[in-house]
């Protein structure tokens, strides 16, 4: 039976399209198990009726025509039940529905599963036969398992489109994408894929008939690389700070390599070859010699070489004749995993949204931006991007989907939701300067979570009182190789002298999970119960050391630094990384530095972290609440899984309690408790945890306006009983209904966070 399903699944796999892989379906079912007939039906995009859309001994002529409503006869059954049926005459059944020229009357057994892929009935698999007779449970069990294995395949239809076309020939009109919300707001552009540039390996070989054009060909594309390289690197400037600006100088030296230059000239001018693939030859000895070598540092060069070299392929190809595109006014940049320099693709101010095809609200793209002011949406699923390049789309990063050619309906009521976005927030902007107390007059400390450089003047202009989060691994991420002490110096004493005297919480490096180095690859089946955080710096005490000395340094002058350790599960933890704080202090002032011992908190973000939050409190100055991990961990659900992110809430009443024991634990002990989740920035919850307790919370420059709005609009007693009824809710709908009605009851019915 193995052999057999692996023989089907190959040559389905093998189809030129999706009809042609339906039709083999069917046939080699019918013959394998022996039946008259094999017919497969998948539902519609409204799941109202069921389609034939192949059929083994049947009437073809049926295929695409017959439509059955999902009351409708023993299809309809199986995919309402969700369950096989399997019967030993069909006509007997009361659901039986006999369709006039398909369904032929000898034929008696039948057996219909459901194809089910995430808990969606996609279509209807059914065989029958002339004979009156149960099939055996070892025919059902071989059709289940077909089924299982097709529904991935035709789900994967379903999401690049391909069965639209065949359900409904004559469909027109907006098509729209369902995807995770990662960053609200509604941004209208052009779809922008970055780095779809020509492959190597096609590059044909051939003569070049003028080798001194050609030459002067090549010249021309490194140079234009060149400056694209500078040019990006200048646009980023902005959002990076000056040090992880090496990466491109990196970039720049490989190309202006004088052996990779000498190879491809000599490919020319000596053996006579076209710059193409002179070019080609010279740049991929480099990739094989790179693959091979066993450091993985050297092994991930090749990548970058590869890519160089496709990019001064493009420019080759483009001078000879072709045009690349202009870059859009404003761009949506899709990919299927984006990272920093991905969004060097485009200038900063035409960047109107993001796309990812992996990755959930919680990954770190979505974090950035959030950070940036631009709405994203995630984990749309395997779909064939490069066919959307050059689309013009919405985005929606409140419901998580893209618009694809919106028809002008629809665009107009998007233009018009664009519009009152724009006025809402130019009102909350007036907010700026007044202070964050609740209606009747009670002070909360609201502050901006920062990563990138950038974020000193946004936080400054935003009215924060200070940085209640600075993920110091972002400034990692974007390097070639761990940072110096005295580069990471600079850039701390940057953050607190543009900051001071207000506070700013830096955090130890945070890396493993959906973070990592480029430099410092980390292989883990389960990077989020593994080697992350505060378990990586304490094994790499060197790594440790150098970030708590430049913190320190840069503390020296402004005395507004706070340290925060993340991921902590156990005392010992906090125990032994005071240690290394305390050797850092007193070495440093040994060396004559007049460095003060900064207050030092601890991320809750692990439930046993929560769990002896009073002990761990004992032992610093102040807690803060992490949230995002927080709710991932208590609710076993991986962040960054696509696929169960509509499990993940952190308004889930496990969460909520686990949150309240904490600020409880918290104050028992004397010390402030912060919340510097993702949480704290959507403004029902900021209200929720403001009635818990919370003394202050962290959330990114864009969110601040609407959270103080939300803050200013209620009065203390009312936050606390709020979060009273919400602690005796039973799910996370009913919690969020509570608040919704709240904020409308309050006046902030724009800010709503809708339940879908
Ligand atoms: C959190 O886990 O809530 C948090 C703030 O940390 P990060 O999102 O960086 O893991
Ligand atoms: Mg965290």
């Amino acid at each position: 039976m193995l052999e057999t399903l692996r023989r089907i699944v190959q040559d389905v796999s093998a189809a030129p399209d999706l009809p042609s892989a339906l039709a083999i379906t069917v046939n080699q079912i019918r013959d394998a198990m022996h039946v008259a007939a094999c017919t497969l039906y998948l539902a519609d995009e409204d799941n109202r009726e069921y389609v034939l859309m192949a059929t083994a001994g049947l009437n073809p002529r049926a295929v695409g025509r017959v439509r059955l409503n999902r009351q409708q006869g023993l299809i309809g059954l199986v995919a309402e039940r969700q369950e096989p049926l399997n019967l030993e005459d069909a006509a007997r059944h009361p659901r039986f529905h006999l369709v006039q020229d398909v369904d032929k009357e000898d034929y008696h057994a039948f057996l219909g599963v459901p194809l089910i892929q995430y808990r969606r009935v996609l279509g209807v698999l059914t065989i029958q036969h002339t004979a009156s007779r149960q099939f055996h449970p070892a025919e059902v069990d071989f059709l289940v398992t077909i089924a299982a294995q097709l529904a991935s395949t035709l789900n994967h239809a379903i999401l690049s489109g391909a069965t639209q076309e065949l359900l409904n020939p004559l469909a027109t009109g907006t098509r729209a994408l369902q995807g995770i919300a990662g960053a609200p707001g509604v941004a209208m552009g052009i779809v922008t894929i970055p780095h779809l540039l020509a492959e190597l390996d096609d590059v044909p070989d051939r003569r070049a008939f003028d080798p001194s054009a050609e030459e002067a060909a090549f010249r021309a594309a490194i140079a234009t690389v060149d400056n694209e390289l500078r040019g990006a690197c200048e646009r980023l400037s902005p959002l990076l700070p000056p040090t992880e600006q090496a990466l491109f100088t990196v970039h720049r030296m490989m190309l202006s390599s004088d052996s990779l230059i000498g190879d491809t000239l000599a490919g020319i001018l000596q053996a006579g070859r076209w710059a193409p693939a002179a070019w080609r030859d010279a740049v991929l000895a480099r990739v094989r010699l790179l693959e091979r070598a066993e450091d993985p540092y050297l092994s991930a060069r090749a990548e970058d070489i590869r890519d160089l070299g496709r990019r001064v392929l493009h420019h080759l190809r483009a001078g000879s004749g072709r045009q690349t595109e202009p870059v859009a006014e404003r761009c949506v940049l899709v990919a299927e995993e984006m990272s920093v320099a991905h969004l060097a693709a485009v200038p900063p101010e035409r960047l109107a949204g993001l796309v990812c095809l992996r990755g959930s609200a919680l990954s770190h793209v979505a974090i950035l931006a959030r950070a940036i002011g631009i709405p994203a949406i995630m984990g749309l699923g395997d779909r064939p991007i490069g066919r959307y390049e050059g689309c013009a789309v919405i985005v929606d990063g409140y419901q998580g989907r893209i618009y694809i050619e919106p028809d002008p309906a629809v665009r107009e009521e998007y233009r018009q939701l664009i519009a009152a976005e724009a006025e809402l927030s130019a009102e909350l902007n007036a907010l700026r300067d007044q202070p964050t107390v609740t209606r009747d007059g009670h002070p909360l400390s609201l502050y901006a979570k920062a990563g990138l450089l950038t974020d000193i003047a946004t936080v400054r202009d935003s009215g924060a009182e200070g940085i209640g989060l600075y993920r110091t691994e972002f400034a990692f991420m974007v390097r070639e190789s761990f940072p110096s002490e005295d580069e990471q110096y600079q850039i701390y004493r940057q953050m607190l002298a543009a900051l001071t005297p207000r506070p700013v919480v830096m955090r130890t490096l945070d890396i493993g999970g959906d973070k990592t180095l480029p430099y410092f690859p980390i292989e883990e089946k389960n990077p989020f119960l593994g080697w992350r955080g505060m378990r990586f710096t304490l094994d790499h005490p060197e790594i440790f050391l150098t970030q708590l000395r430049a913190m320190l340094r840069a503390n020296a002058e402004f005395n507004n630094l706070r340290i925060l350790f993340p991921m902590i599960t156990t005392v010992e933890e906090v125990e032994e990384a005071l240690r290394l704080l305390d050797q850092a202090h007193r070495e440093l002032r040994e060396d004559g530095w007049p460095a003060a011992r900064p207050p030092i908190g601890v991320m809750i973000e692990v439930p046993s972290a929560a769990w002896q939050a009073a002990q761990l409190a004992r032992k610093v100055d102040f807690l803060s609440v992490g949230t995002n991990d927080l709710t991932q961990y208590l609710l076993a659900v991986d962040r960054d899984n696509a696929h169960i992110a509509g499990l993940y809430d952190n308004l889930h009443p496990a969460v909520l309690k686990t949150i309240a024991h904490i600020i409880a634990e918290g104050h028992h002990a004397d010390r402030l408790v912060n919340l510097c989740g993702e949480m704290a920035a959507d403004p029902g919850a900021a209200v929720l945890l403001l009635g818990m307790g919370a003394d202050s919370l962290s959330a990114s420059t864009v969110s601040l306006p609407r959270v103080k709005w939300a803050i200013r609009s209620f009065t203390r007693a009312e936050t606390r009983e709020l979060a009273r009824q919400a602690l005796q809710l039973d799910t996370v709908r009913q919690v969020r209904r509570l608040l919704n009605d709240a904020l409308r009851r309050a006046g902030l019915g724009e800010i709503v966070h809708e339940i879908h």
